[in-house]
């Protein structure tokens, strides 16, 4: 008999772990997946497709608007935040079935049960006792929000998993965080008509993206009615009769209906076993994983937002893929975390790959800019304030494009096509090369042909 019941164990079915059990049993592995909340993970159940789906919900009313322009009369709208919920969830339940089905005809075994690591090889089901033997594990446990200071009221304090099963639609939110899952939904409270309040305690929202894109997208959300403020911090939170009463660092109150904090995710990793399978962390407490996710333990693996590296869905399937199909089909591959095209689903939406500007200009020794900011054509009969912008970042002596990033609507569909020009290393003249779509706002990316700046650096002395 083999000293292991399963060739490979999965902790965690988010999208790391799904797609890696599913490919390593295409490769003949005997997998078995624990799974301690819902099939699907993060990303399915509470994450990229519920808060999408909100994001539809709430581009609603900008359309009712805009029609009258066109010589539509709407007439009045209401909106029913129950039905969006129970909608929504309806089609999350729909998914997890297809998971599971997906799983199951792949002959991968599924628990449901928390699972932790007893020792190297041994895992447990926390739901019955039992003990797996594994040759090989796989950790993707995800990440889990962090709520920051551990301030007076926490307690009142939503984060992104209780946020998509509120009773009702608050009508004052105040959002704690400036990444992008706290401007996606500031975006998506405003447009289903709630008041919101962005708090950060840094300069500007989006931190880590290019300048220009922080500026225009903050200026175009405070144009929508969102309060920004910024460099301070949520102090606390008490529930007063009309609501709760939040306090600001810079002794400001606001009373609102709900609270909600965005302040970030980390690596799910508590009460793991980790140390008694001898996996080591990294200084920040994600997994410790070489390029082929292989933790400091052999022939145990980490994928996805557990080790920290770049936490996005078609990041954790590609890694949980390589991993399979190193381990298990016999090619070893390695994910290139190089050029990833990203969205902001907010409003309006930000489309990002490459460097930005900053990044450019520090590593490379002349760079040229083009950007443009306009009123796109539909805004001009539906008489809307918005704008927008859309930028080139080009290595000025080998003329590659080495970021481009964009903020108006389709901005993320925008990006993933751009992103394989990226991926082939084209150069601004390909760009040009390409004849324009008339009219559309992605012509832009081809018609740039003044640049807006030059930076070369100065020769080190
Ligand atoms: P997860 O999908 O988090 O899966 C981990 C799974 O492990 C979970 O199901 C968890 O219950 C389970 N688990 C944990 N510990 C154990 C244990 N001990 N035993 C058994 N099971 C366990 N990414 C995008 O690309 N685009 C987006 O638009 C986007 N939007 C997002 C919006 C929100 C609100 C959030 C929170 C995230 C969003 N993300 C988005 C990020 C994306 O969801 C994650 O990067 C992705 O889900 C990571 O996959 P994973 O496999 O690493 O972990």
């Amino acid at each position: 008999m083999s000293d292991f019941d399963v060739d490979l164990f999965v902790i965690g079915a988010g999208s790391g772990g799904v797609r890696a059990a599913r490919i390593a049993a295409g490769h003949g592995a005997k997998v078995m997946i624990a799974e301690e909340f819902r099939v699907g993970g993060t990303c399915v159940i509470r994450g990229c497709v519920p808060k999408k789906l909100l994001v539809y919900a709430s581009r609603f009313a900008d359309e009712f608007h805009d029609a009258a322009g066109f010589g539509w009369s709407v007439g009045e709208t209401t909106f029913d935040w129950p039905t969006l919920i129970a909608n929504k969830d309806r089609e999350i339940d729909r998914l997890e079935s297809a998971y599971v089905a997906n799983l199951e005809r792949s002959n991968v075994k599924i628990v449901r049960s928390r699972a932790v690591l007893e020792d190297a090889h041994r895992v447990r089901l926390l739901a019955t006792g039992q003990i797996v033997r594994a040759k090989h594990i796989l950790i993707a446990t995800g990440g889990w929000p962090h709520p920051g200071a551990d301030i007076a009221g926490l307690e009142h304090v939503i984060s992104s998993n209780e946020v998509f099963h509120l009773k009702e639609l608050p009508r004052r939110i105040l959002i704690q965080g400036g990444g992008y899952i706290a401007v996606e939904f500031a975006g998506i409270f405003r447009g289903l008509g709630s008041e919101v309040t962005l708090v950060y305690r840094g300069d500007n929202i989006l931190r880590g993206f290019d300048e220009d894109v922080r500026a225009h997208l903050r200026g175009e959300m405070e144009k929508r009615g969102i309060t920004i403020l910024t460099r301070r911090l949520v102090e606390a939170v008490e529930k007063v009769d009309h609501g709760l009463c939040v306090s600001l660092s810079d002794h400001e109150q606001v009373i609102v209906d709900q609270v909600m904090f965005a302040t970030g995710r980390r690596p799910n990793v508590s009460g793991l076993g980790l140390d008694k399978a001898g996996v080591q962390l990294d200084d920040k407490g994600a997994i410790k994983v070489d390029r082929f996710s292989r933790t400091s333990v052999r022939h145990i693996y980490a994928v996805g937002d557990v080790t920290d590296r770049v936490n996005l869905t078609p990041v954790a399937i590609r890694e949980g893929h390589a991993f399979a199909d190193t381990v298990f089909g016999g090619k070893e591959i390695v994910v290139d975390h190089s050029d990833i095209p990203t969205a902001v689903f907010s409003e309006p939406e930000v489309g990002v790959i490459g460097l930005t500007e900053a990044e450019a200009r520090h590593r490379y020794a002349r760079v040229d800019i083009y950007k443009t900011s306009f009123r796109s054509m539909k805004m001009t009969l539906a008489a809307r304030d918005t704008r927008s912008f859309f930028k080139i970042i080009v290595d000025g002596e080998t003329d590659r494009v080495l970021g481009c990033h964009i903020v108006g609507p389709e901005a993320g569909e925008m990006i993933q096509l751009v992103g394989i020009a990226i991926k082939m290393n084209a150069t601004k003249a390909d760009f040009d090369r390409v004849m324009a779509v008339h009219p559309t706002a992605a012509e832009e990316l081809v018609t740039m042909r003044t640049k807006a700046a030059t930076y070369i650096r100065e020769a080190a002395e």
